[in-house]
């Protein structure tokens, strides 16, 4: 084989283009053999009993189906052993299973690897040959390489009668909760279809799109009036962005030049778009590569305008809940359909942080991203959307479904009887008082933080604000901003965190590059220091912000050394006075730290006499800690913040906090987390702060429990060395209590 890398990389890549499954699998047999130079490759998938069956094969002359049973013939022992097996001459071998149907009689050699993945076998690769030789070490190392990387290109290994139902199909979350509705793909105009033809009338023509250029600005702006009654302006702003690219002559003027070169309207517009979309495509930064989407969307949009009508009337007239599909499922795309009707929002591409996951959080709609052009899903099959386990399951069957119907219906029903718990205090059986705060940011979060009895905002994160714009936002903005947080909850604590961009949180418009490990690097005050002035400008807006309340405490996120504490304090000093002088009167807010370098909890005593609180991030405390990151799925299941080494640190961080006299809150997710919730209890937290949903079940567990019984529960749990262990102590114990 002359070139390895080349080779593997046609057959993976090409692989992946080819549909549907059983083509695919037929593509990968017979590139291999054509590779490797050898008379026959297969592909064996294991069934759920353990049997091998033969799902493609080039050369093999098989007479019909070709099982092998579990745990028989050498491609068994592949299975069994996790290990390839590479022989000159089956027939001298003990294992060698020949099957009727199969026509090997006349093949010697066999070598087979196993195709793994999460750590299970799901099939096996196998090539052979007439002549009795042993397949070369490079060459078996080619065909182990290969099954490496098809066996995660290949999630179902061709058409498996018992898929899909009930198989979950994993991406990333986009909004959290659970729906289940009928699968509607969003389909486009079709641009990419539009034919050349020439233009009859170029002055016609040329009117027509103006005229259309209008009126897709008109239909946006009305899909912008339709959302804002759900959402804040902040979030449906994003619109703002379609309406400049619209407005941008360049947009304008290309397709008019293309209209004068000849071009009919509909392939001018075509041209046009692509010209612009690919532009930006091939620019590798986010922000630009969002800007990508967005003029595809707006190209079908007008296109669809000079055909006349809108593509999901259709859609908005029916009564069934429904799960809009696509590629990316554009926000104009959710404005169409009543947000009682949305069950859930599925997209093949775009991450937790696109527009429309932050767009479905904010109206509380179930969303995954990322899961990959979705095979064998017709619109009108029913799919589940659930959020919280970042899945889709297509078609699933009648028990599953049911399942995930009951839990949707207690989830409504359990939300209703919290609900009756709004004004009663977070207080446990014992008469210990908790304080329960709401996490934050944005605009469209803060009353359901009020409706669930929320005490104040336990962290507002103001990235969210920074994220879902264009370019950093000025001081008079974020002031406008803030402001609506101190309004919403007069005289109550509000902890505003500084901006804590960089790691998994990016801006698309100044998009952090080149570290090779982001988690470790440019990170919250660490970036901020650096850029100082947007640290200047955010602290100033905080303090107009908090005018005439005393409750503006300041939350620095990734902090590790003395000196960014020193610092931060000489900025805020600055701050005071600059705005003093220019007439404010307020009061020096509250200055605090997040938990979430590890090291931050040895350096508790030095830092004591500088810090008014301290919040513990446990999510990042949790990523650091256990050197796992929380958004790599490959590594998610080793995520778990009831680790024992995690409740070793907290215990610490809570005596450090509390022999330092400094009050300290929580607000990672651990704070939402019942089993979590109990141990923080018991040693000694007495504020917590969540998302505004899971609050109203945090106050049900405390005012259930009892100290004195979640202090035993703890001293017991810190006798275990495994998470697993912990949380079924933990969930046994209070189950056996009555509590949830
Ligand atoms: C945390 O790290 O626990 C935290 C609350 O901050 P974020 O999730 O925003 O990083
Ligand atoms: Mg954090």
């Amino acid at each position: 084989m002359k070139n390895v890398l080349q080779e593997l990389t046609r057959i993976v890549q090409g692989a992946a283009l080819v549909e549907p499954p059983h083509a695919q699998v037929e593509f990968i047999v017979s590139s291999i053999s054509q590779a490797i130079g050898i008379d026959v490759c297969s592909l064996y998938r294991i069934e759920s009993n353990g049997d091998l069956l033969l799902v493609a094969s080039y050369g093999l002359g098989n007479q019909g189906e070709v099982v092998v049973p579990a745990g028989k013939g050498l491609v068994g022992a592949v299975v069994k052993d996790r290990h390839p097996v590479n022989v000159a001459n089956v027939s001298n071998q003990a294992a060698f299973y020949p099957v009727e149907a199969s026509n090997e009689q006349r093949l010697k050699s066999f070598c087979g690897v196993p195709m793994v993945k999460h750590g299970e076998v799901i099939g096996v690769l196998v090539v052979q040959s007439t002549k009795a030789r042993r397949l070369s070490k490079d060459k078996e190392a080619f065909l182990a390489t290969l099954a490496l990387q098809l066996a995660l290109l290949l999630p179902a290994i061709a058409d498996n009668p018992d898929l899909p139902s009930n198989r979950p199909i994993k991406g990333v979350r986009g909004a959290v909760g659970a729906g289940i509705g009928q699968a509607r793909f969003m389909t486009t105009a079709g641009l990419a279809n539009v034919v050349d033809a020439p233009s009859v009338d170029i002055a016609a023509d040329i009117a027509r799109w103006h005229e259309l250029l209008n009126q897709v600005k008109a239909e946006i702006a009305a899909e912008q009036a339709h959302l804002s009654k759900e959402l804040a302006e902040q979030v449906s702003s994003i619109f703002d962005a379609y309406q400049m690219l619209l407005a941008d002559p360049a947009l304008s003027q290309h397709v008019e030049a293309e209209i004068k070169a000849g071009h009919w309207l509909p392939s001018a517009l075509k041209i046009s778009i692509h010209f612009f979309a690919d532009i930006f495509r091939n620019m590798e930064d986010p922000y630009l590569k969002a800007r990508y989407e967005d003029i595809l969307h707006l190209g079908e949009k007008l296109l669809q305008a000079w055909r006349g009508g809108t593509k999901q009337n259709d859609l908005v007239d029916q009564n069934e809940p429904i799960v809009l599909i696509g590629t990316q499922v554009s926000i104009s795309d959710i404005a169409q359909i009543p947000v009682s009707q949305l069950a859930g929002i599925v997209c093949f591409e775009g991450g937790g942080l696109s527009h429309t996951a932050v767009v479905a959080n904010a109206l509380g709609i179930p969303a995954v991203m990322g899961v990959g052009a979705l095979k064998g899903v017709s619109n009108g099959d029913t799919l589940i959307v659930d959020g919280n386990e970042a899945q889709v399951i297509i078609s699933p069957s009648a028990l599953l479904l049911n399942e995930y119907q009951k839990s949707i219906a207690r989830e409504l029903k359990l939300n209703d009887e919290l609900q009756t718990l709004k004004d009663k205090p977070a207080e446990t059986r014992d008469g210990q008082r908790v304080r329960l705060l709401a996490n934050t940011g944005l605009l469209s979060d803060i009353t359901p933080g009020l409706k669930s009895g929320a005490e104040g905002i336990g962290l507002y994160r103001t990235e969210l604000t920074f994220m879902a714009r264009d370019s950093f936002p000025s001081e008079d903005e974020q002031v406008q901003v803030y402001r609506q947080v101190f309004e919403a909850y007069p005289g109550k604590p509000i902890y505003m965190r500084t901006l804590d961009i960089g790691g998994d949180k990016q801006l698309a418009y100044y998009p952090i590059q080149n570290e090779e490990n982001p988690a470790l690097g440019w990170r919250g005050l660490r970036f901020c220091i650096d850029n100082i002035q947007l640290l200047m400008t955010q602290v100033r807006a905080m303090i107009r912000a908090s005018v005439g309340s005393e409750s503006l405490h300041i939350l620095l996120p990734m902090v590790s050394a003395t000196s960014q504490i020193d610092t931060f304090h000489a900025l805020l000093n600055d701050a005071c006075q600059q705005l003093r002088t220019e007439g404010y009167e307020f009061a020096r807010p509250k200055i605090g730290i997040m938990v979430e370098v590890p090291a931050v909890i040895s350096q508790l005593p030095f830092w004591q006499h500088k810090l008014d609180f301290v919040s513990v991030g446990s999510n990042d405390l949790s990523q650091y800690l256990l050197a796992i990151d929380r958004n790599n799925v490959r590594v998610a299941g080793l995520f778990d913040h009831l680790h024992p080494a995690i409740l070793h640190e907290l215990q610490r961080a809570v005596s450090r906090a509390m022999n330092c006299k400094l009050p300290l809150s929580v607000c990672g997710e651990m704070a939402s987390d019942p089993a979590s919730v109990v141990l923080l209890l018991a040693m000694g937290v007495r504020t917590l702060s969540m998302s505004a949903a899971r609050l109203p079940r945090i106050k049900r567990v405390i005012r259930s429990l009892e100290i004195t019984q979640a202090k035993q529960l703890l001293d017991e749990a810190m006798q275990l060395d495994d998470a697993k262990a912990i949380r079924q102590l933990v969930l046994g114990r209070m189950a056996a209590a009555g509590i949830e």
